[in-house]
C-alpha cells in the first residue's frame, strides 16, 4: 500500500513539494485555506484590468518545466519570454538607466550611462556567475543541515571560492568599492530586497541574486506570474495529488516523535508525511502544540512585507517597461526606517510592475495595469490605513514629477495590499513576506531545515526556511525534500 502524504497550503512550494511527493509514489492531498492555488502568485481582475496580486520577477523558468516533465510528458504550453530590458532606473536627477541583461550589453550601458569601467563591471558580474554556480549544488539545491546532501563534488569548488563571496562585508561595502558611481551601487544593492533584506546589513554574498537578473535576464510567463501556479497545480492534479481550498489545516498530530497526520476542525486525517508550506513560525505557533522549534532560528529579524496599490491607469506611457524603479534620495534612510522604526520612509523607492506592456490584454487598449509597490516595514500593529494614505501621497508627487503628468487623474481603478493584508491573506508572521531577513552575517544558517528535528515525517517548503525567498528557492525547497524523502524512507 503507498504511503500517504499530507501538503498544508497550495503555495509554489506546496505545490512543487506534492509534485514531487506523488512522483515518489505518495498518496498525496493539499489542504489550502485560502479558495485557490498558488499563495501569493495569483491574479485578480479589477474592472478592466488583469493584476498579479504578488510576484511579478521570474527567473530560472527550467524549474518549472522540470516540474512540469518531471513523469516524462513535457507539458509543453506552459511558455514564457526573455524581456530585453530587465528593468528601468529613474533617480530623482534626472539620470534614467534602462538596463538590459548580458554581461556585454550591461557593462555598455552601465559605462555609457553612469561612467563605470567597462572591464570591471565585466570582471565583477564573472565573478557573480562563478559564486552562484559555486554554492547552487552546495547551497541552493542540497540541504545544508544534511552532510549527506551538500558533501558532493561541488563542495571543494564552493569551499575555495569562499574569499571571493563577500561574506564579511556588507552588499552596500562589496558594491560601493566595486563601483565609482554611487548609483551603480545602488542598482546592484536593490538585489538584497528580492529576499526582503537590508543591503546596509546583509552580506555581500547576496550579490550573487543579481546574476540572474544582469546575466542572464528576466522572464514573463504567458498568462503573467499565476499561469506559474495554474500549471503547476493542473500538473499536479493530473499526477494524482488531490486539493481541498477553504481546509485550513488546525493542528499536525504525532504520536512518539512520528507523524500521524493532521486535523482539521475535527477531522483527523491519516499521514505517514506532512510538509508544511506555511510560514514555519506559525507552524509551529499554531499548528505543533507542544513543540517550541528551534528558538535561536525562529527568533532572527523577519524579512520585509509590502504595501502594493494597484491601479489602472487610462493613459500608455511609453518611457516605462515591465520592470521600472523610482529610486529614493535616501537609500540608507528607508531601510533604517523599515527594519529598525518599522517605519516608512517619506521618500520611498517605489517599484512599477506593467505586465499589459507585453500582454496586452490585461489592460484596456487605451491604458496600462500598474503593481505600485513600496517595501515595508512588517506589521508590529502600526496603524496602515494613516501610513497608506501619507504613501500614495508621497508616490503619487514623486511619479509626478518624475513622469510630469498629474498621475493621480490617470488613475480609474484602484486596489491595495499591505502588510496587514498579506498576514491575514497568506499566514506569513507579521505579514513579512520570505520569512527570516538575510540581515546578518550568518543568515543562511539561521534558516530552518527543511526537515524536522524533533518529529520523523514532518518536512517544511516555501520561502521562510532554507534555501530562501522567491519563486525558484522554494521550488528548490521542494526538490531538496525529495532528497529527503528518498534517505529517509529508503526511496532509492
Ligand atoms: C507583493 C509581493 C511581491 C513578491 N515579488 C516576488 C517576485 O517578484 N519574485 C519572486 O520570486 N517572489 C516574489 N515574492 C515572493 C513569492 O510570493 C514567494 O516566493 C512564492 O510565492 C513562494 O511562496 P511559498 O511557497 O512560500 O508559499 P505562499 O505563497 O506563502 O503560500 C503558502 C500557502 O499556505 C496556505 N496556508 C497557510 N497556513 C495554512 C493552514 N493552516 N492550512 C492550510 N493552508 C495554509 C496559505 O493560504 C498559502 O496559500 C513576492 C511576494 C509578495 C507578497
Amino acid at each position: 500500500m503507498s504511503k500517504k502524504a499530507v501538503v498544508i497550503g497550495a503555495g509554489i512550494g506546496g505545490m512543487a513539494s506534492a509534485i514531487r511527493l506523488a512522483h515518489l509514489g505518495f498518496e498525496t492531498s493539499v489542504y489550502e485555506s485560502n479558495a485557490e492555488p498558488g499563495g501569493k502568485v495569483n491574479s485578480k481582475h479589477f474592472g478592466s484590468y488583469r493584476f498579479d496580486m504578488g510576484p511579478s520577477v521570474f527567473t530560472e523558468p527550467h524549474l518549472v518545466d522540470e516540474l512540469l516533465s518531471i513523469n516524462g510528458v513535457s507539458n509543453c504550453d506552459f511558455e514564457y519570454q526573455k524581456l530585453s530590458i530587465s528593468c528601468n532606473y529613474f533617480f530623482d536627477d534626472g539620470t534614467r538607466v534602462a538596463l538590459p541583461h548580458g554581461p556585454e550589453k550591461v557593462a555598455e550601458v552601465l559605462h555609457k550611462d553612469l561612467g563605470e569601467d567597462k572591464n570591471k563591471v565585466l570582471r565583477f558580474l564573472n565573478k557573480l556567475r562563478r559564486n552562484y554556480e559555486a554554492v547552487y549544488p552546495v547551497f541552493i539545491s542540497a540541504s545544508l543541515h544534511r552532510f549527506t546532501q551538500w558533501m558532493n563534488v561541488g563542495i571543494f569548488r564552493a569551499i575555495s571560492r569562499i574569499p571571493k563571496y563577500g561574506l564579511l562585508r556588507s552588499m552596500d561595502a562589496v558594491n560601493r568599492a566595486q563601483f565609482k558611481n554611487p548609483k551603480t551601487a545602488q542598482i546592484f544593492n536593490r538585489f538584497a530586497t528580492y529576499n526582503g533584506s537590508n543591503p546596509y546589513e546583509a552580506p555581500g554574498m547576496l550579490n550573487i541574486i543579481a546574476h540572474l537578473e544582469l546575466n542572464i535576464g528576466p522572464y514573463i510567463p504567458k498568462g503573467g506570474m499565476v499561469s506559474i501556479s495554474n500549471h503547476l497545480f493542473e500538473q499536479a492534479k493530473s499526477m494524482g495529488v488531490k486539493f481541498y481550498f477553504k481546509q485550513a489545516v488546525n493542528e499536525i498530530l504525532h504520536n512518539n516523535k512520528r507523524i500521524e497526520g493532521v486535523r482539521i476542525a475535527n477531522q483527523k486525517i491519516d499521514a505517514d508525511v506532512v510538509i508544511s508550506n506555511m510560514d514555519v513560525h506559525n507552524t509551529y505557533k499554531k499548528l505543533l502544540n507542544g513543540f517550541d522549534g528551534p528558538q535561536k532560528i525562529l527568533s532572527q529579524e523577519k524579512s520585509s512585507s509590502a504595501i502594493v496599490f494597484y491601479w489602472g491607469i487610462k493613459k500608455k506611457f511609453p518611457g516605462l517597461d515591465v520592470h521600472n524603479i523610482f529610486f529614493s534620495n535616501e537609500y540608507e534612510n528607508e531601510f533604517q526606517k523599515m527594519f529598525k522604526e518599522h517605519e516608512l520612509s517619506d521618500d520611498p523607492t517605489i517599484y512599477i510592475h506593467i505586465s499589459s506592456k507585453v500582454e496586452k490584454q490585461d489592460a484596456p487598449e487605451y491604458g496600462e495595469n500598474w503593481f505600485v509597490m513600496v517595501n515595508a516595514p512588517i506589521n508590529k500593529g502600526q496603524d496602515w490605513e494613516i501610513m497608506r494614505k501619507q504613501l500614495r501621497q508621497n508616490i503619487l508627487l514623486k511619479l509626478s514629477r518624475i513622469l510630469k503628468e498629474d498621475i493621480e487623474s490617470l488613475i480609474e481603478i484602484e486596489e491595495y495590499t499591505d502588510p496587514s493584508r498579506l498576514e491575514q491573506m497568506y499566514t506569513g508572521m507579521h505579514g513579512s513576506i520570505y520569512g527570516n531577513s538575510s540581515n546578518s552575517k550568518m543568515s543562511a544558517f539561521y534558516r530552518h531545515p527543511n526537515f524536522s528535528n524533533q518529529l520523523k515525517g514532518l518536512y517544511f517548503s516555501g520561502v521562510t526556511v532554507h534555501p530562501g525567498g522567491g519563486i525558484p528557492l522554494a521550488i528548490n525547497s521542494a526538490k531538496i525534500i525529495e532528497k529527503c524523502l528518498k534517505r529517509d524512507f529508503n526511496l532509492v
